[in-house]
């Protein structure tokens, strides 16, 4: 696979990502804060205490979090969360991405989120 067919893929399956996400435009923090600490992997393999801390190291951090949420089955509900908790101030591993990688993606959230109407349009945003 090429650089530019394995960068038309990532851009692919973060469109796509931000498609899930548009689902929970409408639920409340509160449930999906819920959702996320009742079912979330993490919550169930580490003490709140123990969970690991962001390394700041974009490679580290992006194997960290593909280790610790694989299979996580509210990685979009605790995206979304943390969008909204924490916008591009995010740090840390949450939602299966590094912080690097939700930095890039949450202009193109936030701007899905400002204009619902345009939302889900390939092309179309920031
Ligand atoms: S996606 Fe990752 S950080 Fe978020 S709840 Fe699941 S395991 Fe935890």
């Amino acid at each position: 696979m090429s650089h530019e067919e394995r960068y038309a893929f990532a851009r692919d399956a973060l469109d796509l990502r931000l498609l899930r996400l548009a689902r929970f435009r409408h639920v409340p923090d509160d449930v999906l804060c819920e959702l996320v600490t009742r079912d979330g992997l993490c919550f169930w393999v580490f003490d709140r205490d123990e969970m690991p801390e962001p390394v700041g190291d974009e490679d580290v951090d992006r194997r960290l979090a593909a280790y610790m949420c694989e299979g996580c089955p509210v990685a979009d509900e605790c995206l979304e969360l943390e969008f909204r908790a924490a916008g591009e101030r995010t740090t840390g591993v949450w939602g299966g991405l590094s912080e690097s990688d939700r930095r890039a993606l949450y202009a193109a959230w936030r701007w899905h989120r400002d204009n619902p109407d345009n939302g889900g349009a390939r092309g179309a945003g920031p």
